[in-house]
């Protein structure tokens, strides 16, 4: 018989292992339970981008708190991370004026750059860029790598991972599963946006949808190194910090007069670089409860036109596609809720769960 766990976390995503991290460092005893034999979710398809300057409120204190553990667990842990920040490329001179409008708020954390700046750190850019910004304080990891080493390093420290295990059910004390019942005296669910199938009446009182996320894996042009995230002025109608400027209105104004097909896909036009060489890029967003199973050829052809056009190259070879899938509720940034007594949900809603994870996930712990 297994002994009753202290924790019992359900998903072994970002924000499943960032709690395990969080309770192995207060002694306590964990099991983490997966339905899949290793982590396949959101948090290994994504950019691997911390991006917590362009975060707002409690994203960015949660982001703040998250760049120390990330530093810290690659360090650990034994992975990759980068520490060469964000370069944001203005391609208009309402997109330069978002980012002096944050500079002004945000001090030593959002650097103003002018073209040849944007240039000295990005070795390939479009000749529209007029400037931009570089946010220092962001990181960068490898999902494919660091996921499954944080995994492998809280099974060195003790924590009982059950994978193939899918769980059908929690309640105070006990986590019903496909192998039996996991007894524990606390419980953390994350499993991302699956939440909708596990527990569907608190994932509709948050309106919870699923984001759609499209992506692609192409070859670097010129073998060139970006050490930073690359962001672009569709970024700032996405992130909170940024969308809370203002001046993002002439941007978006200018954006749904010229180029209303990028918001129709809800396009935010970014990259990284893998530690391999190749550019991540992405990527469009759905919203949806269920989602078709087919992607349409346009928008992906529309992701590799406007990267290529960010770029300022002919063409990009297509390496890998893929789809992501978050949780997203638009009321909300974090989904926290106890269905039951000793019993925690806990979802990053807004599809930055690898910047603040390890943010949310000690405020979790130390309030149960
Ligand atoms: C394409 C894409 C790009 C993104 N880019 C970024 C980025 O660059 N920076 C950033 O901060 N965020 C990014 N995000 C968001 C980020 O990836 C997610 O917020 C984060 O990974 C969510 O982590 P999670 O652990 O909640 O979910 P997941 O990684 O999906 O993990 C949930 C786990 O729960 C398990 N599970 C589900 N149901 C059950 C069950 N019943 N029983 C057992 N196990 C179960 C699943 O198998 C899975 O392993 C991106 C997301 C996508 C999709």
């Amino acid at each position: 018989m297994t002994p009753r766990a202290d924790l019992a976390v359900v998903g072994a995503g970002i924000v499943g292992l960032a709690h395990a991290v969080e309770a192995v460092d207060r002694g306590m005893r964990v099991v983490v339970i997966d339905r899949d034999e290793r982590a396949v979710g959101a948090s290994v398809r994504n950019f691997g981008h911390i991006c917590l300057t362009a975060q707002h409120g409690v994203g960015l204190a949660y982001g703040l708190v998250a760049r120390e553990r990330w530093l810290g667990m690659a360090a650990k842990a034994g992975f990759w991370v980068s520490e060469a920040g964000t370069v944001v490329a203005a391609r208009a001179d309402d997109e330069q004026a978002v980012l002096a409008e944050f500079a002004a708020q945000r001090g030593d954390q959002v650097r103003l750059l002018d073209a040849a700046g944007v240039r000295a750190k990005l070795p390939v850019i479009s000749d529209e860029v007029v400037g931009g910004a570089w946010l220092p304080l962001d990181l960068r990891v490898d999902p494919r790598q660091a996921v499954p080493a944080l995994a492998a390093w809280l099974a060195d420290h003790g924590v009982e991972f059950r994978w193939r295990t899918a769980v059908t059910g929690v309640e105070t004390g006990a986590v019903r599963t496909t192998r039996g019942t996991v007894a524990a005296d606390r419980v953390v669910v994350a499993v991302g946006h699956d939440v909708d199938r596990l527990l569907p009446d608190i994932a509709a009182a948050a309106g919870v949808r699923r984001c759609l996320l499209r992506m692609m894996q192409v070859s670097t042009p010129d073998s060139a190194v970006f050490d930073p995230a690359v962001l672009s002025g569709l970024s700032m109608l996405r992130y909170a910090g940024l969308t809370a400027c203002p001046s993002a209105d002439a941007v978006r104004d200018r954006i749904t007069r010229d180029d209303p097909h990028l918001l129709d896909v809800a396009m935010n036009l970014m990259f990284t670089q893998r530690p391999d060489g190749d550019l991540v890029i992405g990527d469009t967003h759905r919203y949806g409860l269920t989602h078709d199973p087919f992607d349409d050829e346009p928008t992906g052809d529309l992701v590799l036109r406007e990267t290529a056009r960010l770029l300022g190259v002919d063409h990009l070879t297509v390496r890998a596609r893929w789809r992501g899938v978050y949780a997203a509720a638009e009321r909300t940034e974090f989904l926290v809720a106890d269905p039951f007594p000793g019993v925690r949900v806990a979802s990053v809603t807004s599809g930055i769960g690898m910047t603040t994870a390890f943010g949310l996930a000690p405020t979790v712990i130390d309030s149960f």
